[in-house]
């Protein structure tokens, strides 16, 4: 029952440990059973060192807080995708690659944590993990029907519809990152091997690198390009239009799939929200009244409230229920 929270039980009385592995970063924390983040330590991830220095990382630091926190029965990790929940896999995941390019293949995550941490582990999608922890207590609270965006190294998806988490079939996540919104264009080359996909554009990695071949500016970061953009630069205001314009047409594609109420931004990317959100929902509401005229599906545009906490959050809601 994706919308309701743990019921009381023994377990609800004991905080779990999360995990929110991205393609850059690791989150860490002890959560209680009301969502709130008794302890975090959010450090980079060792991906150049290869697939087991990071698995031995992550174990490190998960033991440092099970010696302070030795109640802790459970583990929930959100992790970036795809992945296996049910297994407790991760299937090559799109965005982690050591130093030579090397990509992960199929990793039993849950079991090999859950052999070290000597604790049962459950695995999520983060964007699945963000959207129930935004629905159990932060901007999705109270609606039906919503839909996260995380916009970080890659451009995650998580939807609920009708209170319930939407699941893909054969165990997989709805990857709306990997929607093609234009197979022709060779200038938006996709982690996942095709070109064109959403997460090409619209990923905070994916916007950095286009702009920086498109002013011929290695030097330039995301938050140097949005401080210049709100700065007036027209340059760099631009590339905030061409963002808004490919982020409408992304959300038409899952409004009119999902038809969610609410639509709601996370991620490092979502802190220049303020250069796209408005633009954003100008051209959506383009979009969808030239398609269902005298039907309202637009839906409200949101941040998280629960910032880069949603994943951590949510792995641990995962953690708390038990699955
Ligand atoms: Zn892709």
């Amino acid at each position: 029952m994706a919308q309701k929270a743990p019921t009381k039980n023994r377990r609800e009385l004991a905080p779990v440990l999360a995990f929110d592995l991205g393609g850059t970063k690791v989150a860490v924390g002890v959560v209680n059973s009301r969502g709130r983040i008794l302890d975090e330590i959010r450090v980079p991830t060792v991906f150049q060192e290869g697939k087991d220095a990071v698995i031995r990382q992550l174990s490190e630091l998960g033991q440092g807080f099970l010696d302070r926190y030795p109640r802790i029965k459970y583990v929930g990790v959100a992790s970036a995708g795809p992945l296996d929940p049910a297994k407790g896999i991760l299937l090559d995941p799109t965005n982690f690659s050591s130093r030579e390019g090397k990509k992960w293949g199929t990793v039993p995550l849950a079991k090999l944590l859950s052999t070290r941490l000597k604790r049962k582990v459950f695995l999520e999608n983060d964007a699945a993990a963000a959207v129930l922890a935004e629905h159990w207590i932060g901007a999705a609270k109270g609606y039906r029907n919503a839909i996260i965006l995380t916009l970080g190294t890659g451009l995650g998806t998580g939807m609920i519809c009708e209170n319930e988490l939407v699941r893909a079939g054969r165990g997989q996540h709805p990857e709306g990152g990997h929607v093609i919104l234009d197979f022709n264009d060779s200038s938006a080359p996709c982690g996942c091997g095709n070109i064109g996909c959403a997460e090409a554009y619209l990923s905070g990695r994916s916007f950095t690198r286009r702009a920086r071949v498109r002013l011929g500016r290695e030097d330039l970061d995301a938050k140097a390009i949005a401080d210049l953009a709100r700065a007036g630069d027209p340059k760099f205001l631009e590339l905030f239009d061409e963002y808004s314009r490919v982020m409408a047409v992304a959300i038409h594609n899952y409004v009119v799939l999902y038809a969610p109420e609410i639509v709601i931004f996370t991620g490092s990317f979502a802190n220049t929200a303020d250069l796209f959100l408005e633009k954003t929902r100008k051209q959506l509401l383009q979009l969808l009244a030239r398609r269902r005229q005298g039907v309202d599906l637009l839906p409200k545009l949101a941040l998280s409230r629960l910032e880069n906490n949603a994943g951590l959050i949510g792995g641990a809601l995962v953690a708390l229920r038990g699955k």
